[in-house]
C-alpha cells in the first residue's frame, strides 16, 4: 500500500463527486482537485480530497507530492506502428496527401515482422517514456501487407502486458476489400485477434452496400470498427454520415469509431448538425487527429514551372480540424490522437500524448472547455478503446500516474516540456527515452 498525497488531478479524470468544481477562485482556469491517492499493488484503491478529514493513519508508505499536477496514465487512440520511423528511408515530398500514400506503398514490401517489430518497439518505448498506458494502432492489411505487422504486434502485446494495452485495427482500402482481398483481411484479423476492422471508405453509390458487408464481416469476427473517414475538404465526402446510417440500419452491436472527419467542417452547418445527430444515435466515437490534419490538409502549390516537379508552396488556410466542439455539444464521445509519426505523411512526432493534448488545446481552442480538455487523451480515448477504468484516477483504475513538475494546468500548457515522473503500481518507474542514434544501426532495406 502506498499513499500519494496532494496530487492535483484534472476534474475530467476524477469520479463523482470529486469531479465537481471546488470553491477555489480560479477553479474555471485551473480545473483540478488536490487529492490523496492510495495504491495497492497495481490498482488505485482510494481517492479522496486532500482537505477532507483523514480517515485514520494510512497503512503502508506515504509520499507527499506537494501539490503538483497529476494525470492518469495517458492513452493514444490512433497511430500507425507499421509505418512509423520509416522517414529516413522513405521520406515524404509533401506535394500532397496521395503522394505520401504512394511512397509508403512502395516501402511496404520491407514491412517484415522483424522490420515492424524494430520500429514499433522503438515507438512503444517512446510512448511509455512519455506516460502512455494504452495505444491503438492501425495496420495496413491487404494482399501486400499485414502478415509481418500483425505478427510483430502480437509479440509486442505479450511483451508489454501489465504495462501498456495494445490494440490493433486492420486497415484496408474498401476497393481492396471488395476487389478480392476480403478473405485475407478477415483471416489475418482473426488469426492475430485484431480489436477492430478499419478501412477507409470512399464516397459513392456502392458505399451503403459496402458498409453493410464490412459490418457483416466485423459481426462475424465479433469485433468493432474504426474507420479513416473523410480526410479531405471535399464537401460531398459524407462517409461519416453513411457509416452512422449503416450502424443504425444494421443495428451493429460492436463499438464504432471514425477518425479524421475533416470534410464535416466544410459542409452546410444544418447538414452537419443532422449528421452529428445520426452519429450520436449510432453511438459512434469521433477521433480528431489535429496534428496530422494541420500538417496535411490545406496544402497547396502554385502550378509547376517547366522543368520543375512542384510549384511554389502556398500558405495553408483551411487546417482540417473536424467539428470537435459541435460533437461535444451533441453528446458524442470524442478523443484526439497523434496519428502518423516519422513517416512519409509527417516527418516528426514522438508518440507523446501530452504533445497531442497541448497542441489539441491550442489548435481546437479547447481553452474554452478547459475542464473537459484532458479527456481527449484520457477518458474519451478510454471510452472509444473500451478500456473501463483507464484515463481516470478512481478506485479500481490502473495505478499509473503522470506526475508533472508543475502546479497549474496553465503552467503545463505554457511549457509542454515540463518534466514528468511516472508512478507505476506502488513505485516511481524509470523513464528512458530511446535515442534516435539507435536507428543509425538499423539495417537499410534493399533499395528498389
Ligand atoms: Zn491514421
Amino acid at each position: 500500500m502506498h499513499l500519494f498525497r496532494r496530487a492535483r488531478i484534472p476534474l475530467a479524470c476524477l469520479p463523482p463527486p470529486l469531479n465537481q468544481p471546488g470553491n477555489a477562485p480560479d477553479a474555471a482556469l485551473e480545473p483540478w482537485r488536490e487529492c490523496d491517492v492510495t495504491v495497492d499493488g497495481s490498482r488505485i484503491v482510494a481517492v479522496r480530497d486532500s482537505q477532507a478529514p483523514a480517515p485514520g493513519s494510512a497503512p503502508g508508505r506515504t509520499t507527499d507530492l506537494g501539490g503538483v499536477l497529476v494525470f492518469p496514465g495517458l492513452l493514444e487512440v490512433h497511430t500507425h506502428l507499421d509505418k512509423c520511423h520509416t522517414w529516413d528511408r522513405a521520406p515524404g515530398v509533401h506535394s500532397d496527401f496521395w503522394e505520401s500514400v504512394e511512397i509508403l506503398e512502395a516501402d511496404c514490401p520491407n514491412w517484415t515482422e522483424e522490420d515492424v517489430y524494430r520500429r514499433a518497439d522503438f515507438a512503444l518505448r517512446s510512448a511509455w517514456a512519455h506516460g502512455t498506458v494504452a495505444l491503438r494502432t492501425h495496420l495496413n492489411t491487404n494482399a501486400r501487407a499485414g502478415a509481418g505487422a500483425h505478427a510483430a504486434l502480437e509479440r509486442l502485446q505479450a511483451e508489454w502486458r501489465g504495462r501498456m494495452q495494445l490494440q490493433t485495427v486492420s486497415l484496408f482500402a474498401f476497393q481492396e476489400f471488395f476487389g478480392g482481398e476480403a478473405d485475407r483481411i478477415i483471416e489475418l484479423s482473426a488469426r492475430h485477434r485484431a480489436t477492430a476492422l478499419g478501412g477507409f471508405p470512399q464516397p459513392g453509390p456502392d458505399l451503403p452496400r459496402q458498409l453493410d458487408e464490412v459490418m457483416a464481416a466485423a459481426r462475424e469476427l465479433g469485433v468493432g470498427l474504426d474507420f479513416h473517414v473523410d480526410e479531405s475538404d471535399l464537401v460531398h465526402a459524407e462517409c461519416l454520415r453513411a457509416t452512422a446510417e449503416a450502424v443504425l440500419r444494421n443495428q451493429f452491436p460492436h463499438p464504432v469509431a471514425c477518425g479524421h472527419n475533416c470534410s464535416l467542417s466544410v459542409q452546410d452547418p444544418a447538414r452537419a448538425r443532422e449528421t452529428l445527430a445520426l452519429v450520436k444515435a449510432a453511438g459512434i466515437g469521433i477521433i480528431a487527429l489535429p496534428l496530422t490534419n494541420l500538417h496535411l490538409q490545406g496544402r497547396a502549390r502554385q502550378p509547376a514551372k517547366p522543368g520543375q516537379r512542384f510549384g511554389a508552396p502556398r500558405t495553408p488556410q483551411w487546417r482540417g480540424l473536424t467539428l470537435l466542439h459541435e460533437c461535444i455539444d451533441a453528446g458524442i464521445t470524442v478523443a484526439c490522437g497523434g496519428d502518423n509519426v516519422r513517416d512519409a505523411f509527417i516527418g516528426w512526432g514522438d508518440f507523446d500524448p501530452v504533445e497531442v493534448y497541448v497542441e489539441s488545446v491550442r489548435i481546437a481552442q479547447l481553452d474554452t472547455r478547459l475542464a473537459f480538455s484532458p479527456s481527449v487523451v484520457t477518458t474519451g480515448a478510454a471510452a472509444i478503446m473500451g478500456l473501463p477504468g483507464y484515463g481516470r484516477v478512481a478506485p479500481g483504475s490502473p495505478a499509473d500516474l503522470v506526475v508533472f513538475s508543475a502546479r497549474k494546468l496553465y503552467s503545463l500548457l505554457a511549457r509542454p516540456a515540463t518534466p514528468r515522473r511516472f508512478i507505476h503500481g506502488e513505485e516511481f518507474r524509470d523513464t528512458i527515452l530511446p535515442d534516435f542514434d539507435e536507428q543509425l544501426s538499423w539495417p537499410r532495406p534493399p533499395s528498389r
